[in-house]
């Protein structure tokens, strides 16, 4: 059994509720972005707003305080019921910690922000904009003050988003990354190592037999399409865990250019086997999700960069692509993995390839710390973000739309969030680096389609614990050590410089 003693048992009776009620805001989530006629959002905004603060309600309520104070003394318990107590007394504290007032202050602004964000962005004018961005600085700023920190306010807006994590953490791993990244991306650009452009990009494909490759690709990754995971379509794509047994995933499809819905269906499916593959004991407990942003992410990126850009996952999945893609016929394989893996600086950040993506994330990072500390304001913003973008890809934005306008994480009040992406990627390359070690085929394995061991080893390194363990433990107990970034660098050395896996 996993949760044997008495009073994690009531815990978990008595939190269900808070597990049913995320359930249903999941569902509802996913109905927003994918079949709700538009004109529901405000009613829908409502719903899922009172079902929020009935969420905290029930947290705080003495009855579950008590219990967890009451579970926090026992001694002998195991790692998933220290697990339970661990989430929920986070859970607790944040809640506590913040004023309703500033939660609701925060809700509000973010709501108006991203509305107001979607004009400035379409009309190119940052200044639209800027009086909802100081806001939202500003209400993270207090909460920063209310959350409590040692060494960095954001420290407190970091933990937020990736339990534990700490702007040192942070610094630590881009002062590794950096200088790493710079080095493979000089020596890739002035040796055309891999080309900036490639013609397949501006390739219109039909939709049906796009939708058909995503879906072989799909079965081959053995995604329980029809039993326990649906694939739609939506403006941008994501993954809905609904339960360990109801995962779904969306991609969209532009018409053009077919490795970016290929890719958002891969990176999707590596999020969504990541929910899928948690030990189902953990349903319907606090468990019952990942252990944390980042390292959702790495599993994600794992099979889009990792796996899904390899040489060997080309050459796999070259017979569909022929078969269902008239166009892909006069490319050889070869030609395609250079598609697939452009290498080239631009200003957007989604559309950022493996060596330049975290440099968008070191600029955002960067920003939001001397936003955070107080030490710049957001007026000064564009300027800083040109700067800074010249620094590290030698380009300024022409628009702000291109630039400080681009992405959607401040309108939606979230100051602490863009560290995990590159969390997700140093761990992906951290985990390469032990899979290859139990798993020497891995690249061979990958070009057989035969994915059982790799997923094997995946659900019992990382997805099988849920969110027993806090995500630096997790790392520390899978592998023997913290993040490690030097393994990114590794990587992206032996792929772009060495050998081009
Ligand atoms: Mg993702």
């Amino acid at each position: 059994m996993v949760f044997e003693n008495p009073v994690i048992k009531q815990l978990i009776e008595k939190t269900r509720i808070l597990w049913a009620l995320g359930h249903a805001l999941s569902l509802m989530g996913w109905d927003t972005e994918t079949n709700m006629p538009p004109e529901g959002a405000m009613e829908r905004g409502i719903a899922a707003g009172e079902l929020s603060v009935l969420q905290q309600k029930i947290l705080l309520s003495p009855e579950i305080v008590n219990l967890v104070d009451k579970a926090d003394k026992i001694e002998d318990l195991n790692d998933y019921e220290r697990g339970v107590v661990r989430v929920l007394k986070r859970h607790i504290r944040i809640a506590k910690a913040l004023p309703p007032k500033l939660v609701y202050e925060l809700a509000r602004t973010s709501e108006e922000a991203r509305v107001v964000w979607r004009q400035a962005r379409e009309k190119d004018d940052f200044n639209l904009f800027r009086p909802y961005l100081e806001k939202i600085v500003n209400l993270n700023r207090e909460a920063a003050e209310y959350l409590g920190y040692v060494e960095h306010p954001y420290d407190a807006l970091l933990d937020l988003h990736e339990e534990g994590l700490l702007t040192r953490d942070v610094d630590q791993m881009f002062s590794v990354l950096e200088p790493g990244i710079r080095k493979v991306l000089d020596k890739v650009l002035s040796e055309e190592l891999f080309p900036k452009e490639h013609e397949l990009e501006k390739i219109r494909y039909d939709r049906d037999s796009m939708e058909k490759v995503n879906i072989e690709i799909l079965k081959i990754f053995g995604f329980p399409l029809g039993r326990r995971a649906r694939l739609d379509v939506s403006a941008h794509p994501f993954t809905t865990g609904i339960g360990i047994r109801d995962v779904r995933i969306t991609t969209r499809y532009e018409g053009i250019d077919f490795k970016r819905t290929m890719y958002s269906v891969i990176h999707e499916f590596g999020h969504a086997l990541y929910n899928l593959q948690i030990d189902e004991r953990l349903i319907a407990t606090p468990l019952a999700g990942g252990a944390s942003l980042g390292i959702h992410e790495s599993q994600s990126r794992f099979w889009e960069n990792i796996i899904g850009r390899s040489m060997s996952f080309t050459e796999a999945i070259y017979p569909i692509l022929t078969k269902y893609l008239d166009f892909i016929k006069k490319y050889s394989p070869e030609d395609i993995y250079y598609y697939f893996n452009t290498v080239r600086p631009g200003y957007i950040r989604v559309d950022a390839d493996e060596v330049t993506y975290n440099f968008h994330i070191l600029l955002r990072f960067k920003l939001e710390k001397l936003l955070i500390a107080g030490e710049v304001k957001v007026e000064e913003l564009p300027e800083l973000w040109n700067n800074e973008l010249e620094r590290l890809l030698g380009l300024r934005s022409r628009t702000y739309r291109e630039g400080v306008l681009q992405d959607i994480h401040w309108s939606m009040g979230q100051i602490g969030y863009f560290p995990t992406y590159s969390i997700g990627n140093v761990v992906s390359a951290q985990i390469r680096h032990y899979i290859m070690k139990d798993i020497p085929d891995f690249y061979e394995k990958i070009r057989n389609n035969d994915y059982k061991e790799i997923k094997e080893y995946l659900r019992e390194k990382i997805h099988r614990w849920g969110s027993t363990f806090a995500p630096k433990d997790l790392l520390k107990r899978s592998f023997g050590e913290e993040m490690n970034p030097k393994y990114f660098i590794d990587y992206l050395l032996e792929k772009y410089i060495y050998k081009k896996i």
